[in-house]
Formats: structure tokens, C-alpha cells, sequence
């Protein structure tokens, strides 16, 4: 199927039409499912909420689509993550991941296995010989460097490894990993996928049938599965990525150039900028450049009175939500100057979001 991407996105996962029926059906709200009291279970009929519940199987339909792979959903970001650093640590003790990342996959990764090396996503890549797996962030959050997909998964193949990568920031819609040759895509779906900022949603696509099994089992077993009413909502959500992420993206592009060109930015990273290191890589990597921006002020100060003087810039953690946000990455232990502020442009009128950027910029200095 050829259609575009706001096509795919109003359409993916969709039952065939049924008269009388809504568009989306509501979201089934069940633990056990009534049993066929004398044959008991039977394959392909729901029975129980942990493996089986339709509304995240039309979710996973949806993603899987986007993806180009098979998609299991996870109850969060964090829960997807396990899942695949626990497939790599089954297989050895070694895992390769991104030193400048999203935080709590370090200590997650250091729960797992004492045998792990931290690469910055900016390169050189190691070699990879003797890992289990590697995984990629591209762009990493929050300082938006870029990697290369398809050298690293080639990379880690001949080495024997699995790769997977974080496709949190970009969505399926900005890039797709396993087209370039990635083993597992794996995301959180409470960014800008849902972009809503009401829910928790992680997932896993792969091309793999093996590697599907053998996450779909440790996922009835561990039981990290999302509440049907949130897959729901995520699945509405979805038809409107790629009206939210043009957005997004128009209003980051204008957002770079303001910041880059006022005194009170010490530096601005977007992939978008074409003097961005990561420009060249981005924009033939991805599909679209993700709405989040990435300056530094003077300290914390700065970044105080930038808050004060704003009347739109919630301050917030995540990001790629409607809702312009701004986080001081300080702020939760991350190893970035006090005055680093990962900036996500929402779906406001970009004007309006200008105008007020440029004065409380002003009020920073
Ligand atoms: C937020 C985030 C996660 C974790 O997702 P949750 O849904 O919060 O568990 C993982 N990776 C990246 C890049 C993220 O931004």
C-alpha cells in the first residue's frame, strides 16, 4: 500500500467497516473473557486480559504498520526496554548502549549485567565483538546526536550481535529502523506516537519471528501489558501524528533559528539546522525532523527567568505533547550543564510561539 503518511496514520489498525458500528471500538474492558464452558480455551479466542485484549491488538496493528514489523505493547517505555535488554542478556553479558541516552536505561542495563560499555551516540562506535546486543538512540535524548543506523546494525550483525534501537524521539513516522536493518525497533509511546501527555505506552516491532515469540512470551509472562482504555486512547491519538508532527517540526525549525540567532543562547542543537553536526546523517536517515530542540543558557538563573517571562513554555518532563514543554535536564541527575533546557515545540500557532520565546529569551539575559 502506497498511501502517505497522514493516510496511513488516519487508517492504521482499523477494522474493516461494520454498519452500526463505531470507527474505533471502544476500548474492552476485561480480565477473563467468558470461556466456552465445555471446550474450554481455544486458540484465537480471547481468555484472559494478559496475553489477549483486542483494543491493544488493533494498537499493535497500528504501530506495527507505521513500523513495518510485528508490534508487541508494553505498559511503558521502560517495561519495552526491559523486554529487549533482557532477549540480549539471555544471549551473553554483554551489552553495548548509548552513553548520552535516555537516563534510566544505564541503570536499568547495570540491573541486568555487570558487563556493559557506554559509547556516545556522536561515535566511534566500538568494536562490536563479544556483545550479546547493542542498542541505538537516534537522535539521543536530549542532546540530539545522531548515529547511523544501517553501518551499526550491519556492524553488529557481523559480529553476532542483536540491534536494536530507541525510536522514541522520531516515531515510526520519522524513521524506521528495521527498513535500515535494525533487528527490533523499540519506543515509548508516551511521547510524541500519543502526544497527548495522558497516558504511559511502550513498545517492541520486529521482522523476526523468533525474536516476536520470545518477547510476546516474556511479556504474558512478566505481565507488562497496557491498560486497554489507555491502548485505546493511543490508538485515537494516532490519527492525528502526522498532522501534530508537521506541526512539531515547523515550529522547531523556526524555534532553532530564533535561539541560535539570540545572545542569551550559549548553543542550540536540531538536527534540522544545516550547521548542525547531525544534519547530514539526519536528514538522510530520517523521514522527518522530530519537534525537540535542545539549547543551552547561561545557568540556572537563566533558565529560571526564562520560565517567569513565558507565558506559553510549560515546564514539564517528555516531551512531544501539543503543549510547547521545556525541561532543565539538571534538574533529574542528568549529566548535562545546569543550564541545558530540552525544548519541545508543541502544536501551538507559531507565531504566537515566537513571540513568546523571543521575550522571555529577552528576560533570560
Ligand atoms: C521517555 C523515554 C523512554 C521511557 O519511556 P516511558 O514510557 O516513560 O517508560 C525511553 N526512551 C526514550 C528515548 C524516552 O524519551
Amino acid at each position: 500500500m502506497d498511501y502517505q503518511d497522514g493516510t496511513r496514520c488516519v487508517h492504521a489498525g482499523l477494522p474493516e467497516p461494520v454498519p452500526g458500528e463505531p470507527f474505533l471500538p471502544g476500548p474492552v474492558l476485561a480480565a477473563p473473557y467468558h470461556l466456552d464452558p465445555i471446550e474450554g480455551p481455544r486458540p484465537g479466542v480471547p481468555g484472559y486480559g494478559r496475553p489477549d485484549n483486542r483494543t491493544w491488538q488493533r494498537l499493535e496493528a497500528a504501530i506495527g504498520e507505521l513500523e513495518g514489523g510485528d508490534c508487541l505493547v508494553f505498559a511503558s517505555g521502560m517495561a519495552a526496554i526491559t523486554a529487549v535488554l533482557h532477549l540480549f542478556v539471555r544471549r551473553g553479558p554483554r551489552l553495548v548502549m548509548p552513553s548520552d541516552g535516555y537516563f534510566s536505561a544505564r541503570p536499568l542495563a547495570a540491573l541486568l549485567t555487570d558487563d556493559v560499555v557506554y559509547v556516545p551516540t556522536a561515535g566511534p562506535a566500538p568494536d562490536y565483538a563479544g556483545a550479546a546486543g547493542v542498542l541505538l538512540e537516534t537522535p539521543a535524548n536530549p542532546g540530539l546526536d545522531v548515529c547511523d543506523i544501517a553501518v551499526l546494525s550491519a556492524r553488529a550483525r557481523a559480529a553476532g550481535a542483536l540491534s536494536a534501537v530507541d525510536n522514541t524521539t522520531p516515531t515510526p513516522l520519522g524513521q524506521r529502523p528495521l527498513e535500515l536493518g535494525a533487528d527490533i525497533s523499540v519506543a515509548s509511546g508516551t511521547k510524541a506516537l500519543t502526544g497527548h501527555s495522558d497516558l504511559l505506552l511502550g513498545y517492541v516491532c520486529t521482522r523476526d519471528p523468533d525474536l516476536h515469540a520470545e518477547l510476546r512470551n516474556w511479556r504474558n509472562l512478566t505481565g507488562g501489558v497496557p491498560g486497554p482504555f489507555e491502548a485505546w486512547l493511543a490508538h485515537r491519538s494516532m490519527g492525528t501524528l502526522d498532522l501534530r508532527l508537521s506541526r512539531q517540526t515547523h515550529n522547531a525549525a523556526a524555534v532553532a533559528e530564533l535561539l541560535a540567532h539570540h545572545p542569551a543562547v550559549r548553543s542550540v542543537r536540531w538536527p534540522g539546522r544545516p550547521v548542525d553536526p547531525s544534519y547530514e546523517l539526519a536528514t538522510r536517515q530520517m523521514r522527518r525532523i522530530p519537534g525537540v530542540v535542545t539549547f543551552t543558557l547561561e545557568d540556572k538563573a537563566a533558565v529560571d527567568r526564562f520560565f517567569t517571562a513565558s507565558a506559553l513554555v510549560r515546564a514539564a518532563t517528555s516531551f512531544g505533547g501539543l503543549h510547547t514543554t521545556a525541561d532543565r535536564r539538571a534538574q533529574w541527575g542528568d549529566d548535562t550543564p545546569e543550564g541545558l533546557v530540552r525544548f519541545s515545540c508543541g502544536v501551538e500557532s507559531p507565531d504566537d510561539l515566537l513571540t513568546d520565546l523571543a521575550q522571555a529569551l529577552d528576560a533570560a539575559r
